[in-house]
């Protein structure tokens, strides 16, 4: 349910009606807004009963339901956007924002070579996996807690944020410690106690989509994070399992204006996984922006013939540097800056 707050309402009756929001058992967040405040009260729809009396407290205008059953997630609790802020970066603003970097942290040189080029061509954030979700147990795993030293080190020399996987709960806090921005990869959007936990620890979260999720079951595992109080989630497509072969997966990019139909977080694309090949990376981009993506995960290598997972896909530090150029133009006639 959502209590909508009169504009006159003072700040004791909010606290009063967060209290007996609590009392009957549900979970409150608040909205402040500009004109009036909302409180979404998070339980058992069961009770919604009891919640609908809150009408008479004061300061209450009204009780609704959120009809969605992701409800913190939805444009019902919050019709306006929102941004998030990931150091400096904002992310769902007017800006496009392009997060660039290797598949995987392999050495000092590599993630340092890549971190400069990507940010000459003007990405912000640096991505790069210290842990690798694998199909295959011998393939490399990812450089651990050492590659998180290194991306630390690619920030430090560059100034980009870094966004980085984490693939279990027990990593969460090293990960949370060094990343701006804590990615959880297609492969976990389903693992509700990796969300939960990563929900409680407040940085910025970058949530993939699953390769055999829909978009309600998407929504349904941001609203995990949301409602441990995380409320800075930005939601990627990064393509679907569907009967085509001669690309790794279809991008989706039906789900951009849908998310942002029913949800206000922000919507990224993921072209590199979504079509698994560096070739169809640029003209996906643009789609991307086009339907109106609030920015880009691509994977950029330095020697993709040499890298250790997802060669295939990446860009190399001058096609990326062209991607870069040739957005711009469809960055501007989607209204936004890059
Ligand atoms: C990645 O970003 O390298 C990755 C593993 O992506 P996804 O989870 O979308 O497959
Ligand atoms: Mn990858």
């Amino acid at each position: 349910m959502i209590i909508v707050m009169k504009g006159t309402a003072t700040e004791t009756d909010l606290q009063r009606v967060i209290q007996t929001v609590e009392e009957l058992g549900y979970q409150p967040h608040v909205i402040r807004g500009t004109q009036r405040s909302v409180i979404g009260a998070i339980g058992d729809e069961r009770g919604k009963a009891r919640l609908q009396s809150l009408e008479a407290m004061p300061g209450v205008e009204s009780v609704v339901p959120i009809l969605q059953p992701f409800k913190l997630a939805s444009r019902e609790f919050k019709p306006t956007r929102t941004v998030v802020k990931v150091r400096d970066v904002e992310i769902g603003g007017d800006r496009v924002v392009v997060m660039a970097g290797p598949c995987s942290v392999e050495n000092e040189d590599q993630i340092l070579e890549t971190a400069r080029a990507v940010k000459e061509a003007g990405a912000t954030i640096l991505r790069g996996g210290a842990f690798k979700p694998r199909t295959s147990p011998y393939a490399f795993q990812g450089l651990g807690e050492e590659g998180l030293r290194l991306l630390a080190a690619a920030r430090e020399e560059t100034g980009l944020a870094i966004v980085t996987e984490v693939l279990k709960s027990e990593d969460v806090d090293m990960v949370a410690e060094i990343a701006d921005m804590i990615q959880i990869g297609a492969r976990n959007v389903q693992n509700f106690a990796l969300l939960k936990r990563v929900g409680e620890v407040g940085k910025p979260v970058l949530l993939k989509r699953g390769m055999a999720t829909t978009i309600q079951e998407f929504l349904m595992a941001a609203e995990y994070v949301l409602s441990e109080g995380t409320y800075d989630v930005v939601l990627c497509e990064r393509g679907i399992r569907t009967f085509e072969t001669a690309t790794r997966f279809t991008l989706d990019l039906n789900a951009v204006p849908v998310l942002k139909k029913h949800s206000h977080l922000p919507v990224i694309v993921d072209p590199s996984h979504g079509t698994g090949h560096w070739e169809y990376v640029t003209p996906m981009a643009k789609a991307a922006i086009a339907c109106g993506a609030d920015g880009l995960m691509v994977e950029v290598h330095i020697r993709p013939e040499m890298a250790m997972s997802d060669g295939v896909q990446s860009l190399k530090p001058a096609t990326f540097r062209r991607l870069m150029q040739e957005i711009a133009p469809f960055v501007e006639a989607a209204g936004r800056k890059l």
